[in-house]
């Protein structure tokens, strides 16, 4: 497991998922690999700003990535939930995505003033997600200048929207 095209041959390409015409990125089977699932996470830790003082996980996958990310770099984990999820006081994006409308939240409190958080997802695609993402950290008080994520589709532009914002953004895939 040399280089980063042999995670990308772990991850398999459903067609028509979730809807006809959709081109999904599976990246389960590359999670189930050992080797491949150590290898992204080691490789993603190799990216992260060392002045990184929080990890922020969007729900689901990218808990699998940011979990850990933040074990590996002995940081803390910042949920970023789907609604409904949270008990505490919290605050929430609406936001689009590339097949329907979502919204995540955060608890309040859980971000200090100015904080450095690292923004991680499996995947970038219009970049709807991890600019509710970015906006959710924002309201809650902290910075996010880096994103990482396993895949990024650059023809969908998600992540020149993200560098739009000051935001730095890399990927080992796409
Ligand atoms: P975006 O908001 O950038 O359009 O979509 C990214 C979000 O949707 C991420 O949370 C990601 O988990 C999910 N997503 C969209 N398309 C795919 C895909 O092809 N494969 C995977 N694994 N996740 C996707």
């Amino acid at each position: 497991m040399n280089s980063n095209a042999d995670l990308a041959a772990l991850i398999r390409n459903i067609p028509d998922y979730p809807k006809p015409g959709i081109m999904f990125r599976d990246v389960s089977s590359l999670l189930l690999d050992a080797e491949g699932y150590r290898m992204t996470i080691d490789r993603l830790a190799a990216l992260v700003d060392p002045d990184t003082q929080l990890v922020a996980g969007i729900e689901a996958r990218g808990f699998i990535v940011a979990s850990a990310l933040a074990y590996v770099l002995g940081l803390g984990q910042l949920m970023l939930r789907k609604p409904g999820k949270l008990p505490g006081e919290k605050i929430g994006t609406d936001y689009t995505l590339e097949y329907g409308t979502d919204r995540i939240e955060m608890h309040v409190g859980h971000v200090q003033p100015d904080q450095k958080v690292l923004l991680v997802d499996d995947l970038i695609a219009t970049g709807g997600t991890a600019l509710a993402g970015v906006d959710l950290i924002q309201q809650g008080g902290g910075r996010v200048e880096q994103a990482l994520f396993i895949v990024d589709l650059p023809d969908l532009g998600g992540a020149a929207k993200l560098r739009a914002q000051g935001v730095r953004v890399a990927s080992l895939i796409g």
